[in-house]
């Protein structure tokens, strides 16, 4: 990696040219906002923040900081869970909280143009009067060019896909300034390497996005939900399987563990079995599917041993049912007001999601850890969430999460399957993607010889 260079007063000059002196800023606490994501990586500061309004000063500020061998971190809004977005080597910080406007609705192509700092809920507020809806739903109000660059996924990926398959077309800015597109807007392409999906997931090491246009889908009609309780963690997972393999198409299928349904028992009118639990969505476009629908995996679940069956069609119960899964993580941090939180994020193919649970619940039992399942059950992701206190609470959690990694490596599966590699997935990248790993080092390579792309990150020298 290329010694980087400090921000110079000179340089702040050139910077403050192009973005105006309201786009640029040295104070602490505008460095301080911006030195650390939702994750428990460690805070580092940058040398300045940068606002751009727009894709060509994106382009000038990068073609600046490339030539002067100065860092750039893209920001969203710094909901990441891998420390994805922290400037680990200072430099620019490169936020795109001002760049959140929709540019067009194309509504009858069900498509939407957006400046990549727009938030998703902001967006789906935006698309609610054309009956439109962009799918993609991580917990968080992430920014779009946050969720494009983690690949980030959610609740309802079982039924409509992640980020990288609710994405047409982009505008990136690369490192040596240039502005370039990927993709188009038509929905099925096959002009040349997929550069799209490149750049997706790539976590802003390779380019910068500044425009996306995103797939989006009719709000459907008609919702039921369903919250299933069940005696063990396996009969849960079991059926999670079945419910997917029975042709049922939910919208949402999601796990949450005993320990788990009983802490968001605590909330007032939350009122869960205190058993692993099983949270479902279907969304049909007539009222009949979902009558259809519902009985049959009542049926499913009483099969595979349910404890208790609640399922609705009506809006308000439904949001009642889903409201303690939506907010389990604040809940779960409110409850440990003295820890602090490392989440972990694997995924396997759907056949291996029980043997993975089962391996979880194994290393919790003999090692006498603290920790709290709750998972994208449907997509065969779990989340598997440790509180600790101290130093030692930390390290055992880093352990404990190895381990759990390397066990669905060898089921197949992946070390992240939503909040992508930032700092604390890369040392798994070798076991993970073996010499795969130097294509991706020479595509890097390639895009960003000065390695100003979010250092640090994915790809980490061995
Ligand atoms: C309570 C909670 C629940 C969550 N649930 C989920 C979930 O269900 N599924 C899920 O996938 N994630 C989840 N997350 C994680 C997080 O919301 C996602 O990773 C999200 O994609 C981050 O978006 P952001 O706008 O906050 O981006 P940031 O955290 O600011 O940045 C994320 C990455 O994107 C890069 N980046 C940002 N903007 C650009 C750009 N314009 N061009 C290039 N690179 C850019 C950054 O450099 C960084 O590498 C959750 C987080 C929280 C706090």
């Amino acid at each position: 990696m290329t010694a980087f260079n400090p921000v110079t007063p000179a340089l702040l000059d050139q910077l403050a040219q192009i973005v105006g002196a309201g786009g640029i800023s040295t104070a602490q606490a505008d460095l301080d906002l911006h030195a650390k994501d939702q994750s428990q990586h460690a805070a580092h500061p940058a040398e300045v923040v940068i606002w751009p309004s727009s894709a060509q000063q994106v382009a000038d500020v990068l073609k600046l900081a490339n030539t002067h061998a100065i860092p750039v971190t893209p920001w969203g809004v710094g909901t990441g869970l891998e420390g994805n977005s922290i400037p680990l080597y200072g430099g620019i910080l490169l936020s795109f909280e001002r760049m959140n406007q929709i540019v067009e609705v194309h509504a009858d192509d069900f498509q939407v143009t957006v400046q990549p700092g727009i938030g998703h809920k902001d967006l789906n507020a935006a698309l609610a009067r054309y009956g439109l809806f962009f799918p993609p739903d991580p917990g968080a109000n992430a920014s779009v060019g946050g969720m494009l660059a983690n690949n980030a996924a959610g609740i309802r990926t079982v039924k409509y896909g992640a980020s990288k398959d609710n994405v047409l077309k982009m505008q990136v800015a690369l490192a040596d300034g240039r502005l370039i597109h990927v993709g188009s807007r038509s929905v099925k392409q096959s002009a040349g390497y997929d550069l799209l999906h490149l750049f997706v997931g790539s976590e802003g090491t390779l380019g910068v996005i500044t425009e996306a246009t995103l797939k989006l889908v009719p709000v459907p009609q008609h919702m039921s939900a369903v919250v299933a309780g069940f005696p063990s963690i396996q009969s849960a997972v079991e059926t999670v399987v079945a419910v997917r393999g029975s042709g049922l198409d939910p919208a949402a299928l999601e796990l949450v563990d005993a320990a788990h349904a009983r802490m968001l028992n605590s909330v007032d009118g939350v009122d869960l079995p205190e058993t692993p639990v099983l949270f479902m969505e279907f969304h049909a476009a007539q009222e009949s599917g979902l009558a259809a629908g519902l009985e049959m995996v009542q049926q499913i679940c009483e099969e595979m041993g349910a404890t208790s069956f609640k399922s609705t069609t009506d809006t308000a119960e439904r949001k009642r049912l889903w409201h303690a899964r939506h907010h389990s993580y604040e809940i779960m941090v409110r409850m440990h007001p003295d820890k602090t939180f490392f989440i972990n994020d694997v995924a396997v193919p759907i056949s291996a999601y029980p043997e993975l649970i089962a391996y979880v619940e194994q290393l919790r039992d003999t090692r006498g850890i603290t920790c709290y399942m709750i998972g994208h059950a449907g997509d065969g992701n779990i989340h598997v969430e440790f509180p600790y206190a101290d130093e030692a609470g930390h390290a055992l959690a880093m352990e404990i999460n190895g381990l759990i990694v390397m066990k669905a490596l060898e089921l197949g599966g992946t070390c992240t399957g939503e909040h992508g590699v930032g700092i604390g997935k890369a040392k798994y990248l070798p076991a993970e993607h073996g010499e795969g790993l130097d294509v991706m080092r020479t595509i890097k390579q390639a895009l960003d010889p000065n390695g100003i792309l979010n250092p640090g990150k994915v790809l980490v020298e061995a």
